[in-house]
């Protein structure tokens, strides 16, 4: 059996194009053929138990090899492999079914992913590192006869018999010139690493050494021997395939150690598991933030069904959850498809408020079964909750009656605590309540102490989000308004017949000021009598709000 023929394709030649405009992309040619491989064991399986595959189909597995002098990569399976048939209809010509589309929209893209898989172009990427691809292909079939198709990256293949004995496919990459680095262990181990380290069937790549018992020595003590083993690159069942109830607190520590290998232990975790009207499972992890949040980000990993696509996961979980760790398999999710389009897409909006839902539930039931570990969470927590209550209105609605406020005494209150807290001595008389806060404690201090000794309470907000959390206070509570410790509305909050300097008498008071005012001889300055206590501060000298911004303004260069 000999054949040659034409790819069908309309076009004129495609690999040019897919290898000229894919060059950024190119290590995703191994995730495409091992997730094919992945696909022909699995589909197999099915055939399995569906009875349908003459006898025991014994372990499948997937194989990556290489080899430097001749300058190939091999994928192999067990699966259920092709006949020459299969191999016209699946590879030559569905491969190309969106072939004309592509030439038409490939301008558009903007990367790699955005093509391949969209256009079913996954086998076809091999051409992105190879001038030369071989498939050995030997289907389930019975009385199956075993095919070989081969092509250089034109349209023109040639199918001939092939040469394998047992069921399966071995396609084989002869490497170009460009993407010789890809002939190194170093190099495949690691985009193995990234892309197929949890996939279903295990993935074997080279071999390893291991130590195994073998029986005593002379004085009875347990020997051992160097053995090789196949590499097994991939966990096939990682965490979040399995049942919560199935699993301990180590085995979610132990994955997250896995994943970052670098951090500290999380603070706690979500488990995700739906399959209805989507479906989608995960492991959520809230990781301690210490507010370097820029490092944080994009550390979720999108997978669909076990093949690692992304850490891009941006329009898919909201985006103040960006900020979690952990991964998302959903098959539910469009891969490969532009940004505005994963936007409006109707299951990726489900999947956004899912998630954001579960995360809300899951900080509400700590904060109800244990409240003294969730304070002491807090300082890590609290950039969250803050961050989801300024960016989502729904996150707010459920956030509001576990969001804490933190004072200077490093108490903390609910939004109805606080309010109940205060309300007496800091509401004024358009019955308008009056929160005092303090973002630099140390600075500030003159303030704070002087605010408390009048019977005002402070809350300090120092963190990176606490700015927009204050302007998201203001608009939701109501008549309620935040002012800096040191503005001036703090300071006319204050009571002053409450001032201790009044047991001097007013003559008194203004010698002693005049004194101060003298000495600063500066009218940007204020200066205030406030205690004859020895204990606290007698003087503060502060600048007018006014006057401070402006001088803010010029040491910034901004002028007005
Ligand atoms: P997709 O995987 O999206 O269908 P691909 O271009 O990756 O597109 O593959 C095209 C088709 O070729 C597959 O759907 C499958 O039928 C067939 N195929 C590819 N690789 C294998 C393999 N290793 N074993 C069996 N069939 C395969
Ligand atoms: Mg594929």
């Amino acid at each position: 059996m000999q054949e040659k023929g034409t790819i069908s394709i309309h076009t004129e030649n495609i690999f040019p194009i897919i290898k000229k405009f894919l060059y950024s992309d190119h290590e995703i040619f191994l995730r495409e053929l091992v997730s094919n491989a992945v696909d022909a064991t699995q589909k197999l399986k099915r055939l399995s138990s569906l009875g349908q595959v003459k006898g025991d189909i014994g372990d499948v597995r997937v194989e990556v090899a290489f080899d430097e002098t001749k300058k190939t990569i091999t994928i192999s399976d067990n699966g259920i492999g092709m006949t020459a048939d299969e191999i016209k209809k699946y590879i030559n010509q569905i491969a190309f079914s969106g072939a004309e589309e592509f030439m038409e929209k490939f301008k558009e893209a903007k990367d790699a992913n955005e093509i391949i898989g969209r256009f079913g172009l996954g086998f076809y990427s091999a051409f992105m590192v190879a001038d030369r691809v071989d498939i050995e292909s030997l289907s389930y079939q019975e009385g199956a006869e075993p095919a070989h198709w081969t092509c250089d990256g034109s349209t023109e293949f040639e199918l001939s018999e092939g040469s394998l004995t047992e069921r399966g496919t071995e396609i084989t990459l002869h490497i170009n010139k460009d993407n010789e680095e890809f002939l190194s262990k170093y190099k495949l181990q690691e985009i193995l690493d990234k892309y197929c380290r949890f996939l279903p069937v295990p993935v074997i790549f080279g071999i390893k050494t291991e130590e195994e018992p073998d029986g005593e020595d002379e004085e009875g003590k347990p020997k051992f021997k160097s053995v090789e083993v196949p590499n097994i690159v991939n966990d096939t069942n990682p965490i979040w395939t399995k049942s919560p109830n199935d699993l301990k607190e180590e085995d979610y520590l132990d994955f997250y150690k896995q994943l970052y290998p670098f951090s500290e232990d999380p603070l706690f975790w979500i488990h995700l598991n739906v399959d209805y009207p989507f479906n989608l499972t995960g492991v959520l992890y809230f990781p301690k933030v210490k507010n370097d949040f820029d490092f944080q980000r994009n550390k979720i990993k999108l997978f669909s069904r076990q093949v690692f696509i992304t850490d891009e996961v941006k329009d898919i979980v909201p985006e103040f959850l960006m900020l979690l760790h952990g991964v998302i398999d959903s098959p539910d999710i469009p891969l490969n498809v532009s940004r505005s389009f994963l936007q409006a897409d109707s299951n990726v909006k489900k999947i956004n408020s899912y998630i954001t839902k579960k995360v809300a539930d899951k900080l509400a039931e700590l904060f109800k079964n244990d409240r003294p570990a969730y304070e002491e969470k807090w300082p890590d927590i609290g950039l969250f909750v803050k961050y989801g209550m300024v960016s989502e209105d729904k996150f707010y609605d459920k956030a509001k009656e576990f969001v804490l406020l933190t004072n200077t005494e490093k108490k903390n209150f609910t939004l109805e605590e606080y309010k109940e807290k205060v309300a007496p001595a800091q509401t004024d008389k358009d019955g308008r309540l009056v929160y005092i806060y303090t973002n630099d404690p140390q600075k500030q201090d003159a303030f704070i102490q002087s605010a408390n000794k009048k019977g005002y309470d402070v809350l300090v907000m120092n963190s990176p989000i606490d700015n927009h959390f204050i302007s998201s206070l203001e608009q939701k509570l109501e008549k309620t308004s935040l002012k800096r410790v040191d503005s001036d509305v703090a300071d006319k909050l204050i009571k002053k017949d409450e001032n201790p300097a009044h047991i001097l008498t007013e003559e008194q008071s203004a010698q002693v000021k005049t004194i101060f005012d003298k000495a600063i001889n500066k009218p940007a300055y204020k200066v205030e009598l406030e205690s004859l206590n020895p204990d606290e501060l007698p003087v503060t000298v502060t600048m007018d709000e006014f006057m401070r911004r402006m001088k803010e303004m010029a040491a910034m260069g901004g002028g007005m």
